[in-house]
């Protein structure tokens, strides 16, 4: 198994884990951009939503469902942000459907 986050799902590599449930786990990143940045991903592989079927409906509603107990678990108050990038212009580097969850500071809008 080549995909680092399937091999994280798997327990294969390491990872800060703040909240699993039956189909995602939540950890922290690796180099985070702010001070809360978690990582949410489907155990399943799904390469990004720019590929989810019809099928993965319930996997992507357990996906942002899973940032919202994040933000509750790690007592983010005043409010967050989910991010999916997706594809290469999405600047998407890790090709394993990932929600960012990202809290702790005001976050600039427009993104780069
Ligand atoms: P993206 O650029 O949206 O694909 O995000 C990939 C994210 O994965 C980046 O924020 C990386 O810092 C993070 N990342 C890569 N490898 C790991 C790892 N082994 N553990 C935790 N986070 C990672
Ligand atoms: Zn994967």
């Amino acid at each position: 198994m080549s995909c680092i986050f399937c091999r994280i799902a798997a327990g294969e590599i390491p990872a800060q884990r703040v909240l699993e449930s039956e189909g995602v786990i939540a950890f922290h990143d690796l180099n985070p951009q702010a001070p809360v940045h978690v990582l949410v991903i489907p155990k399943r592989h799904i390469d990004s939503v720019g590929t989810a079927g019809e099928d993965d409906a319930a996997l992507l509603g357990e996906v942002l469902l899973q940032c919202r107990r994040v933000a509750d678990a790690l007592n983010v108050t005043r409010g967050f942000r989910v991010v999916l990038n997706t594809g290469e212009n999405g600047g998407q580097t890790v090709p394993h459907l990932h929600a960012h969850v990202l809290a702790g500071r005001s976050l600039g809008w427009p993104p780069g």
